[in-house]
């Protein structure tokens, strides 16, 4: 099992057995719903359809590759995390699972908070009117820069990740006059993986101060000390892609712990904990998230007895889901382009993009699903892996998946689950250009993100 937790997303090839996939489903043309955003569906002629646009349609307009985004389902996804945790707790979206202006103005209606991490996602917050106490600003080395930027817009609140950032923000905030609000993000030796978490993990990662050995409280002791901030609470994130509330179980248990101490040294009970975000999605049928509500309820309920049986008042509770609202909510098109069967193993399915536009599945073996989207089929499965266009065999999008075996060069298929650490981690490999982010809703499209274009490609290029 790996050590290894990743921001984005788990290393699912250390869980799972090589060359794992399911048996074929039952049928192909059926589109699961807990993989696939709210609003789709099928047509009477077997074309997928999203905020009532087909997909044939949002091709021609706006070329493919493209993540299409259903608008209604981020929307409607936002409002059950902001409902289940209620007026008592703070929901931020982490900013970095996909991040644009359009998203921001979303979040802001709906009521959310945001989580940002360097200068460029928090120009995007500010540019789009996103109320500056409402953004938190994270990260394991913000440069003076971000940090004098921050305190001067007056960012919500800073989660110090280091000592030496304890000194710099309290030094920047104090040159300006300010008190800057700040947590401070601890490791509690917790890892939580898709199935499981380890409780006793070395905290052997660049993010947080460890509580282990009596750090934690160290900063903490620091921070109180210093003019420049006002510490507001203790921030943990314990993994991505986490099913399994034991991990918080264990997180909370040990951050209420560090809140006893801090009580008993400084007679200062800290009014926030934050529990960071990693709350999975489904990226295939095997997978089996949670509802907002019923992580809101678990957390309260951890929280609140921790904190009753340390004697403490319960803090207020912050989260930080990232993936398990934009995850769900987008699908990447692409068209087939060419058909590759390898007998006795497998057919390759190249489409026009690849590890550009998708680079989780390189990076963490991530599973992904995909559909044959641009007509129904009767065909029997086939097994194929679907592939991009780059000039690296590690381009797979999807490693296993089936699909209609009369499949053919032109039909468009669709990878659902694609809304978070795709866009927001595309690059131009290849010198590729990034698709589009197209955003529907009740019958209309737009781009909220362009297609990059090789004019793009060339500004850069000074030559
Ligand atoms: C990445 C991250 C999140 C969001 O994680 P998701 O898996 O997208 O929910 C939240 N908080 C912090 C500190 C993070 O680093």
């Amino acid at each position: 099992m790996s050590r290894s937790a990743h921001p984005a997303g788990p290393r699912h090839a250390d869980v799972l057995p090589e060359g794992h996939y399911s048996a074929p489903p039952a049928d192909l043309n059926a589109l699961d719903p807990k993989v696939w955003a709210q609003t789709v569906t099928r047509d009477g002629e077997g074309v997928l359809t999203v905020g009532g646009i087909d997909v044939k349609r949002l091709a021609e307009e706006f070329g493919t590759p493209a993540y299409v985004l259903d608008e209604s389902d981020f929307r409607a996804r936002a409002r059950a995390w902001r409902t289940a945790f209620g007026q008592d707790a703070d929901v931020f979206y982490a900013g970095k699972a996909f991040l644009s202006r359009a998203v921001v103005r979303w979040l802001h209606e709906e009521g959310l908070n945001l989580d940002v991490c360097s200068g460029g996602e928090l120009a995007t917050a500010l540019s789009a009117g996103m109320p500056v106490d409402r953004i938190a600003f994270h990260g394991n080395n913000k440069s003076p820069a971000e940090i004098e930027r921050a305190v001067r817009a007056g960012v919500g609140r800073i989660v110090l990740d280091s000592f030496q950032e304890i000194a710099r923000v309290a030094h920047i905030a104090q040159e300006l006059g300010r008190r800057q609000r700040v947590q401070i993000r601890v490791t509690v030796g917790v890892e939580a993986h898709t199935h499981e978490f380890i409780a006793t993990a070395h905290e052997d990662q660049k993010f947080g101060i460890p509580l282990a050995g009596g750090q934690a409280a160290e900063a903490v002791r620091r921070a109180l000390q210093l003019d420049g901030l006002e510490l507001i609470g203790i921030h943990s994130h314990i993994g991505s892609q986490i099913f399994d509330m034991s991990g918080f179980e264990v997180a909370a248990h040990r951050v209420v712990g560090l809140l006893k101490d801090i009580r008993d040294e400084h007679g200062v009970e800290l009014p926030e904990i934050d529990l960071g975000g990693g709350l999975g999605i489904a990226y295939t049928s095997d997978d089996d998230p949670r509802e907002p509500h019923e992580i809101a309820k678990a957390l309260t309920e951890i929280v609140t007895r921790e904190c009753e049986s340390a004697r403490l008042r319960t803090p207020r509770i912050s989260v930080e889901p990232g993936r398990a609202i934009v995850g769900p909510t987008a699908f990447t098109l692409y068209e087939v382009g060419t058909i590759k069967p390898l007998d006795g193993l497998r057919t390759y399915v190249s489409v026009d993009g690849g590890m550009s536009d998708n680079i989780r599945t390189a990076l963490y073996d991530a599973e992904y699903s995909v559909a044959l989207v641009s007509r129904s089929s009767d065909a029997e499965p086939m097994l194929a892996r679907v592939v991009g266009k780059h000039c690296e065999s590690g381009d797979i999008v999807v490693k296993d998946a089936f699909l209609p075996a009369d499949l053919a060069p032109g039909d468009l298929i669709a990878v659902p689950a694609t809304g978070a650490y795709c866009r927001s981690m595309a690059s131009n490999y290849n010198h590729v250009l990034r698709p589009p982010v197209v955003a529907v809703r009740d019958g209309e499209a737009r781009v909220i993100v362009r297609r990059e274009t090789e004019d793009d490609l060339l500004r850069l290029d000074v030559g």
